[in-house]
């Protein structure tokens, strides 16, 4: 049979056309007008993204780039880190850090529940030496979303910088750097931003940019320094190399795009499809992996008894050209995940529902069918 493929997993996310379309337009020159005048646009937009005033550096790498560049511009060999681990990707900070001779402290969350900010308190006032605090919007590895406004008041009362990893919750979550005083955040292209992986997006406070001229460890191609001056010291932003041209056009489009629905109505359409994806595999008989502070970007579910996540994943790709994604790390049988991010809508969580009712099925689940796809019809007809 023919098969449409569909991403509903959380990043990649699925493109939209407009966007696609971009990435057939001709090579321009990174240091035409032309080009540098989109760069403006960009960079213009990404601050309202962000919810910053603060330049947003782009450089052309994958997310995980990024959060590197942050401690070798922001730390030096030597100083003390508090990572907020409870996934893969609150993890990764301890492993970048522990990679570059800093040391960690970790704060160890169980997975799929968040950190509270007392926690943090208390490990600030223990270790007056932590100058940086490491934090995850959304851990898409669990699918829960942490308190990162709270935790960045109680890093504020000390000298650390916070630094929070927004890739799979920026232009999803609500998420205001300044107001909140975080200090640097970095994104990818490839989550809420609705195009191919490949930017890494970085913002800094004006703290961060003062920090940083302390640290004096090797950097060349990741230099926030050598990035800023390039950005900020000319008419029209630039970038010392030559960067993913084509991506960054990309990017104009989909910020247009995120602009003209308006960012809180794009928070606001992320909690609902979450919401309704939420009711509808509760409603099929499933058992939800987060209960307290779900993320609006991923809804992530506990395989049923005798059914391995990995098995239902296939079953949906193969048979029914749907993309989810399973448990990473230690979850990988336990559970598996729904990504509901970008360009994503209510027809998307409904034909997802239904599949899934479907495999779940044939797989042996007692599944009365139309249960989980009425929950969300149910919440759907009210506000649509
Ligand atoms: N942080 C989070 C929360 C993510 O979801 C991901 C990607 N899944 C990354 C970091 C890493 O991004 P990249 O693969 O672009 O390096």
């Amino acid at each position: 049979m023919m098969q449409k493929h569909q991403l509903m997993t959380p990043g990649p996310t699925t493109i939209p056309p407009s966007i696609l379309g971009v990435a057939s337009q001709p090579i321009l020159h990174h240091r035409t007008l032309e080009f540098r005048n989109i760069l403006k646009e960009v960079s213009q937009n990404l601050k309202k993204i962000f919810l910053t005033d603060q330049t947003v550096l782009i450089f052309s790498a994958g997310a995980t780039g990024g959060m590197e560049a942050c401690m070798t511009n922001l730390t030096d060999q030597g100083d003390t880190i508090l990572v907020i681990s409870g996934g893969v990707f609150g993890e990764r900070w301890a492993k970048i850090a522990e990679s570059l001779q800093r040391k960690v402290i970790r704060l160890e969350i169980i997975w799929g529940q968040a950190a509270k900010p007392h926690q943090i308190a208390q490990l600030l006032s223990e270790h007056p030496e932590i100058s940086l605090v490491t934090g995850t919007l959304c851990e898409t590895s669990t699918g829960v979303e942490h308190p990162i406004k709270e935790i960045a008041q109680v890093v504020n009362t000390s000298n650390a910088l916070m630094i929070v990893d927004v890739v799979s919750g920026l232009g999803i979550s609500e998420f205001r750097m300044d107001e909140w005083g975080i200090d640097a955040a970095v994104a990818g292209t490839q989550k809420g931003l609705m195009c191919p992986p490949g930017l890494s997006l970085i913002a800094l406070s004006k703290k961060a940019k003062e920090k940083m001229k302390e640290k004096k460890g090797p950097k060349f191609f990741w230099s926030f320094e050598g990035a800023l001056k390039s950005a900020e010291t000319e008419n029209l932003p630039n970038t010392p190399f030559t960067p993913n041209i084509s991506l960054i056009m990309q990017l104009n489009e989909a910020l247009k795009m995120i602009l003209n629905e308006g960012l809180e109505e794009v928070w606001k359409r992320h909690q609902f499809l979450a919401a309704a994806t939420r009711a509808g595999v509760v409603e099929m008989g499933l058992k939800l992996f987060v209960e307290d502070a779900p993320s609006p970007s991923v809804t992530t579910i506990y395989a049923p008894p005798g059914i391995l996540g990995p098995d239902i994943v296939k079953k949906i790709r193969e048979e029914w050209g749907i993309s989810l994604v399973a448990g990473q790390g230690k979850l990988k049988n336990v559970i598996f995940r729904i990504g509901h991010i970008g360009f994503c809508d209510p027809k998307d969580i409904l034909m997802t529902l239904a599949v899934l009712e479907i495999v779940l099925s044939q797989l042996g689940l007692s599944i009365e069918f139309g249960k989980g796809v009425r929950a969300a019809q149910k919440l759907f007809i009210n506000k649509i």
